[in-house]
């Protein structure tokens, strides 16, 4: 745990109780803050000592030292929590977890990985890689364990922490030795009040990085490659500007061709952009190889989860949005696709036009007509309405097709749309569709089930 001693003795409200919101919660109490807490719904089972759980409006506002918010909560756009507002209008910072975690200043080295997509996957592969590599690892922040549950590695360690544009927002100790962003495409715009909001959030990434650090900054959309340029200017203007290394997919190395869990281009990229953060960090060709060859993927991102002889199930939940699903959609060839939910801001997106290889889209989720019309004379369609229709369906489709030797087919759920509508969270959207996937291939005639192929 982090032991954010500057904060010792202060008044500290906590809006939203979920698992960061805890975290900083026992972090805080750790070094003798005093602690009050606010969930509109949420009652936690135990308190840590020295908190109490108290409606916002109750809590002791003439004396309050900080605000930390949950990212899920708008502390600004579309509106603020009433509580925010309250916090703002009295002229009391709000923080995020991450920001609790950054005052206990530890001591390893810190990489902070962003982006629109492939932020999980990168900061996974970059964490398995250091861990290989025999170099002390905590992971976590978006991803996994909250910044402030991790223990710090030590001086010859490293801590790589996911950040989202949320937490990027309310976090301004960020100081980084080593930034990483991906790429930036329309998202959570009402959190951001638009594009300019949202890339300014991520921004602030990069500029956590100090002299001796390096931004790793995507190649694939205008909005970094402008902040790329941006940093060039920097850097010739300033002697304080940090070095720049733009990630290019023929920058992974060629064992991301063993690792069946960094399919595609996409991932090509994030491998990219993981050997360089690995070279910067001091480590050999041969660690990285080692490293990449031997990655597990994360669940729900392009995740082979079982199939037939000719017809393999692959789990991509994580695409909630048009342009992961457009990566996934051009990392198969014969594709069976199962699409829908609650649509982002750009529906389908670039998704629509990439519709090569798929057979048939099942539509499901309250996005199903919208995405059917926009891939109206692209690719046939059929409204299914729930997963489990669309999976049956894919899957007597996908069977018949590949029947007789006519090759082998993927049925990918690649939903392009968040999963709100229909479900708790992404993750069970994906456990759903591999258990009717198991039972599925479970069932079918032994001629055609030839075992699984997790
Ligand atoms: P994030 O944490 O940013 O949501 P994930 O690694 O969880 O990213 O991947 C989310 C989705 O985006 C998955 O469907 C994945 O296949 C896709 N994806 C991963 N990396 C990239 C990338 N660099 N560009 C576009 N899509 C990506």
């Amino acid at each position: 745990m982090m032991h954010p001693h500057s904060m010792s003795g202060q008044t500290v409200g906590i809006l939203g109780l979920g698992v960061s919101g805890m975290a900083a919660a026992r972090a805080l109490a750790g070094v003798g803050a005093h602690l009050w807490l606010h969930d509109d719904s949420i009652t936690p089972d135990q308190l840590p000592a020295g908190a109490q759980r108290a409606d916002w409006q109750a809590w002791p506002w003439d004396r309050m030292d900080a605000m930390v918010i949950s990212p899920g909560i708008p502390h600004h756009l579309p509106a603020p929590h009433p509580a925010a507002a309250r916090a703002a209008q009295a002229g009391i910072e709000i923080i995020s977890e991450v920001e609790i975690a950054l005052r206990a200043r530890p001591a390893a080295r810190l990489v902070v990985v962003t982006g629109t997509n492939g932020k999980s996957t990168t900061t996974a592969l970059l964490g398995h890689c250091l861990s290989t590599a025999g170099i002390p690892v905590a992971v976590g922040g978006n991803i996994g364990d909250a910044a402030c549950n991790l223990q710090d590695p030590g001086r010859d360690g490293v801590i790589v922490l996911e950040m989202s544009s949320y937490q990027l927002e309310t976090t301004p100790a960020l100081r980084a030795d080593i930034a990483v962003l991906l790429n930036i495409t329309p998202d959570h715009l009402d959190r951001h009040g638009g594009m300019t909001g949202y890339v300014a959030a991520k921004a602030r990434a990069l500029a956590a990085v100090g002299a001796d650090g390096l931004a790793v900054i995507g190649a694939g959309d205008t909005h970094v490659r402008a902040l790329a340029d941006g940093l060039r200017q920097r850097s010739a203007d300033h002697a304080d500007a940090p070095g720049l290394a733009v990630i290019t997919p023929d920058q992974a190395p060629s064992a991301v061709h063993n690792c069946a869990a960094l399919a595609g281009s996409h991932n090509a990229e994030n491998a990219a952009a993981v050997a360089i953060c690995l070279r910067h960090l001091g480590c050999s060709e041969d660690a990285i190889d080692a490293g990449i060859s031997s990655f597990a993927g994360l669940p729900h991102r392009l995740q082979p989860v079982t199939g037939t002889a000719t017809v393999t199930f692959v789990n991509d939940s994580k695409a909630t949005n048009g342009v992961a699903a457009a990566r996934a959609l051009t990392a198969f060839e014969k594709i069976f696709w199962i699409a829908g939910g609650a649509a982002k801001e750009d529906g389908l997106g670039p998704a629509a036009a990439v519709t090569d290889a798929v057979q048939k889209a099942y539509l499901i989720g309250a996005a199903a007509e919208d995405f059917a019309a926009a891939l109206d004379g692209r690719c046939p369609v059929t409204l299914c309405g729930d997963l489990e229709t669309a999976t049956e369906t894919a899957f007597a489709d996908a069977s018949a097709a590949t029947a007789g030797g006519h090759g082998n087919a993927t049925i990918l759920l690649s939903p392009a749309a968040a999963s709100f509508d229909q479900f708790p969270n992404f993750a069970a959207r994906g456990a759903l569709f591999a258990s009717i996937a198991h039972r599925l291939v479970a069932a079918a005639p032994a001629t055609i089930s030839g075992g699984a192929h997790a």
